[in-house]
C-alpha cells in the first residue's frame, strides 16, 4: 500500500474509533439475496432441498458477523479488539421476483436439477464443478445482478470446496486481478451443508462462516497473504498464514514474523480452512475495502427495492405509506403513517413468513408502538393493513 493510501486509511480508522462518526462514515447498505437451492427432486426440508429454517438461519449469522457482533467475537485478543469492524452492510432476503410478484418464501428460489437436465455436481472435482456452474447452472438460473445478489446452494461434495465466489468487477481494489463476476455468473456458491447453523449442517463448518467468508470475497476481500511480506490491507498483521490452522490458539508463536510477536490474525473471516468457531472478525481496513467494492461494483443494489417490498405487481396501487423505526431495533418498534382511517391492522412476520404478532388498532391517530422485544434476534416484516390496502416494511431486531 502506498504512503498516501496508508495515511487515508489511518485517518479513516481513527475516525471510526469515534463512536458518533461511525454512522456518518458508513451508512447502512443492503444486499438483497436470492438463494437458488439446487436439489435432486427431494421434498422441501429433506436432503439438498433445505428446510426453510436452515436457509433463514444464515441471515442473522451474516448480519451479526458483518456488524462485528457475531458468535465467539468475545474471544478476540485484547490487542486486536479495537480493529473489529461494523461494516454496516446488511443482508436481507429478496421479497419479490423479477416480475415484482411476491415470493412464497422470502429470498428463496428452489430448483429441481432434474427438471433442468443438470448433472449431479456432488461427484465433480473442483475444476469441473466451477466450470459447470459458470457455463450451465449460473447462466440458466441467475436473476438480474443489478437488483439481486445471487447465491447458489448445492452439493459440492467431491470437490473439497465449502464455497466459492466471484470477485467484484471494476471495484478499484488493486489486488483483484481476475475472477470477477459478470451478468451471467456474479454471486456466491456455498455447499448445502455449510449454509446456516441448524439441521443438516456439517461440523466444524456448521455455524455459517463459510458464507460470511464468501461474501467477504464477493465484496473484494482477498485471503491473508502467507509470509513475512506486507499485507494488502494495512491493518492485517503480518504473519505466516499457512492456511492449515484448523483450530489455533492465540498467540500463534510458531507463525510469527519479525516485529509481529502476536502472530497471524487467524481469527479473521478471510483466513481459510479454519473451524467456524475460531473465525469471528473483519478489520476496519477490510470494512473500508468492502464498502468501496459495494459502491463501485454493486452500487445498483442501493437502488434495488426487491428486499424492501413496496407492492405486489398485480395490484400496484394498493399499498400504504408507513414507516417503522428505529431500525435496527431492540424490539420496541414505532410505526407512523398518515393514513386517514382510524382502524388499522398491524402484523409482524418472521423471516419464514410466520405471523408472530397481530393487533387491530381501533383508534389510530398517526402513530403506534408494538413490542417485539421477546422475539429472537433477526429479520422481521411489519405489515400494515387498512381497508383493502396493505404494505410491508422490514426491520432488524438485534
Ligand atoms: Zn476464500
Amino acid at each position: 500500500m502506498n504512503p498516501i493510501k496508508t495515511f487515508i486509511l489511518t485517518i479513516l480508522i481513527s475516525l471510526l474509533s469515534i463512536g458518533e462518526t461511525k454512522a456518518q462514515l458508513f451508512s447502512t447498505d443492503t444486499v438483497p439475496l436470492i438463494i437458488h437451492v439446487i436439489h435432486n427432486s427431494e421434498a422441501i426440508g429433506t436432503g439438498h432441498n433445505l428446510n426453510p429454517a436452515q436457509i433463514a438461519s444464515q441471515f442473522s449469522i451474516l448480519n451479526s458477523d458483518f456488524a462485528g457482533q457475531g458468535w465467539t467475537v468475545s474471544h478476540i485478543p485484547s490487542v486486536w479488539a479495537s480493529l473489529v469492524a461494523n461494516t454496516h452492510i446488511v443482508f436481507v432476503p429478496a421479497l419479490v421476483d423479477t416480475n415484482g410478484v411476491l415470493l412464497s418464501e422470502p429470498g428463496v428460489d428452489r430448483i429441481d436439477r432434474n427438471s433442468k437436465g443438470w448433472s449431479n455436481t456432488a461427484t465433480m472435482n473442483s475444476v469441473n464443478l466451477q466450470a459447470y456452474l459458470n457455463n450451465t447452472i449460473k447462466p440458466q438460473s441467475i436473476w438480474n445482478t443489478n437488483n439481486y445478489c445471487n447465491v447458489w446452494i448445492l452439493d459440492m461434495g467431491a470437490s473439497g470446496l465449502l464455497g466459492y465466489s466471484t470477485f467484484p468487477a471494476n471495484s478499484g481494489l488493486t489486488w483483484i486481478t481476475g475472477g470477477t463476476g459478470n451478468a451471467t455468473n456474479d454471486g456466491v456458491c456455498v455447499h448445502y451443508r455449510c449454509w446456516g447453523d441448524t439441521l443438516n449442517t456439517m461440523a466444524p463448518y456448521n455455524h455459517g462462516r463459510t458464507a460470511t467468508h464468501e461474501f467477504g470475497h464477493w465484496l473484494g476481500l482477498p485471503h491473508m497473504f502467507n509470509g513475512c511480506g506486507a499485507q494488502v490491507i494495512a491493518d492485517i498483521p503480518i504473519g505466516n498464514y499457512n492456511q492449515s490452522f484448523s483450530s489455533p490458539v492465540f498467540p500463534d508463536v510458531a507463525d510469527t514474523c519479525s516485529g509481529y510477536p502476536n502472530g497471524p490474525m487467524f481469527m479473521n473471516f478471510m483466513c481459510n480452512a479454519i473451524n467456524d468457531s475460531d473465525i469471528y472478525m473483519f478489520t476496519l481496513g477490510q470494512a473500508i475495502a468492502m464498502r468501496q467494492a459495494y459502491i463501485n461494483s454493486h452500487g445498483s443494489l442501493k437502488l434495488s427495492n426487491v428486499g424492501t417490498i413496496t407492492s405486489v405487481a398485480s395490484n400496484p396501487k394498493s399499498f400504504l405509506d408507513f414507516k417503522v423505526f428505529p431500525n435496527p431495533s431492540s424490539g420496541i418498534i414505532h410505526i407512523t403513517s398518515n393514513v386517514k382511517s382510524k382502524k388499522i391492522e398491524i402484523k409482524a412476520l418472521n423471516s419464514l413468513g410466520e405471523s408472530v404478532y397481530q393487533e387491530n388498532v381501533t383508534n389510530f391517530v398517526g402513530s403506534s408502538v408494538i413490542d417485539l422485544s421477546k422475539q429472537s434476534k433477526g429479520l422481521y416484516f411489519i405489515e400494515m393493513r387498512c381497508n383493502d390496502k396493505t404494505s410491508i416494511q422490514k426491520i432488524m431486531i438485534q
